[in-house]
């Protein structure tokens, strides 16, 4: 079940204007997929996607459902032909049958309406791609566009989306709006460049479409493999949506991040840093590895941020020449101990002298007082000295004594 988060904290003042210590969110509407709801002040939804083919119904009932175990809340997957679509009916009803309803995302790509029109019966959400969705020759000549060319595509767009809006507005269902940086539709490539101007407009084309189906059950993304590109786009989005009156949920994500180390730091810089300017309401991180590996990455961008508390928050002092015991080793068997414990703070630093400082209001503190010694704390007050072969056992002793200790 979904919690709304904490209202925003107010930690000091400057001037006499408060300086605020929590994300405040952009103010969004509530966009109901399946049973997760994404916007409206709910918690970041975490998603991803699956790789099996959909072909395979055991093979991708078992991939959605070893996403989900672990935190996954939505699970996208890909809908390349119509028999993918009808055979999305027996996943979902397989999942129902063996596990639970988990709320499904189809993708749908070029010249997609058939698919996506058999794949809305099946699925919780759809996702469209406008740079793909309706077939735009490139122009023989090369030439520009001209306003009544441009009007015919649009036409032509309204025509191919209007079956589908239907469909999901009286299913209840949603859509995402995905506009990719490298696939923009040939006129916005001619109109507005390789840009993310021309990546708002084409979001905006769709939307307005809806919209004027009276539907706007919309999540919007606009996704690139370049970090900048991609928070030039979503900051424009909302500084658009804002002077149209739109309130649409923004789903964030980079693609093609790539895999290990620098793969997590790209999309925790394209996603946090959005995040913290209260941009977005459900993330998918994209690595070039297993899907499982992914939603481990969400909730540490998540957690970090203050946005979702779904493990321990350990606070631990770099070390230094002060600091009284191997602090790598004493954080490992802190964690070790009291990794389960979801919702507290613990810090573990290597000296009082700046130690106690520096704990960031952690619930229990693990301090190193004199060789041989640490200081346990509970907040800011020092409760007890222990050998520091107790360390760890004592520290697990005062979170019991204190009530809030739960076994493994
Ligand atoms: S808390 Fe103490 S040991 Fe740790 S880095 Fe700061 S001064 Fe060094």
């Amino acid at each position: 079940m979904q919690t709304l988060p904490n209202a925003p904290q107010t930690a000091s003042t400057l001037d006499s204007h408060p300086i605020e210590t929590a994300i405040r969110r952009r103010k969004t509407r509530p966009v109901k997929v399946g049973n997760i709801t994404i916007g409206g002040g709910y918690p970041v939804v975490v998603q991803s996607m699956i790789n099996e083919d959909t072909m395979d119904v055991e093979g991708s009932v078992a991939a959605i459902r070893r996403l989900h175990e672990i935190g996954c809340e939505i699970v996208r997957v890909t809908v390349p032909s119509l028999s993918h679509a009808k055979t999305l009916g027996d996943i979902k009803q397989r999942l129902i049958d063996t596990y639970q309803d988990v709320p499904l995302v189809a993708d749908v790509h070029h010249n997609g309406m058939k698919i996506a029109l058999e794949v809305a019966k099946h699925v919780d959400k759809v996702r469209i791609n406008p740079g793909l969705y309706v077939f735009e020759k490139p122009k023989a000549d090369g030439g520009e566009y001209t306003q009544a060319e441009f009007d015919q595509i649009g036409d032509k767009i309204r025509a191919t989306l209007e079956p589908l809006v239907v469909s999901l507005r009286e299913q209840g269902k949603a859509m995402r709006i995905g506009v990719n940086h490298g696939s923009l539709a040939e006129r916005m490539l001619f109109t507005y460049g390789d840009t993310p101007e021309g990546m708002v407009e084409s979001a905006l084309e769709f939307i307005k479409i809806c919209e004027s189906l009276d539907f706007r059950n919309i999540v919007i993304s606009l996704k690139a493999s370049r970090v900048p590109v991609m928070i030039a786009a979503y900051r424009l989005m909302v500084r658009r949506m804002d002077q149209l009156g739109m309130d649409y949920p923004l789903h964030l994500g980079v693609t093609e991040a790539g895999d290990g180390e620098y793969g997590r730091i790209k999309s925790t810089a394209g996603i946090g840093t959005l995040l913290a300017d209260g941009i977005g309401d459900t993330i998918r991180v994209s690595l070039t590895e297993a899907p499982e590996k992914e939603i481990p990455v969400c909730y540490s961008i998540l957690q970090a941020l203050g946005l979702r508390k779904t493990m321990v928050e350990y606070v631990a002092c770099p070390s230094c020449g002060r600091t009284l015991f191997n602090l790598e080793e004493v954080l490992h068997r802190v964690r070790e101990a009291t990794q389960h414990l979801t919702g507290l703070d613990i810090a573990v630093m290597g000296c009082i002298v700046n130690g106690p400082g520096e704990m960031a209001d952690a619930d229990y503190g693990y301090v190193g007082k004199q060789p041989g010694y640490i200081s346990l704390y509970r907040g800011r007050e020092e409760i007890k000295k222990v050998p520091e072969s107790q360390g760890v056992e004592e520290l697990i002793d005062l979170i019991k004594a204190d009530g809030r200790w739960i076994d493994p």
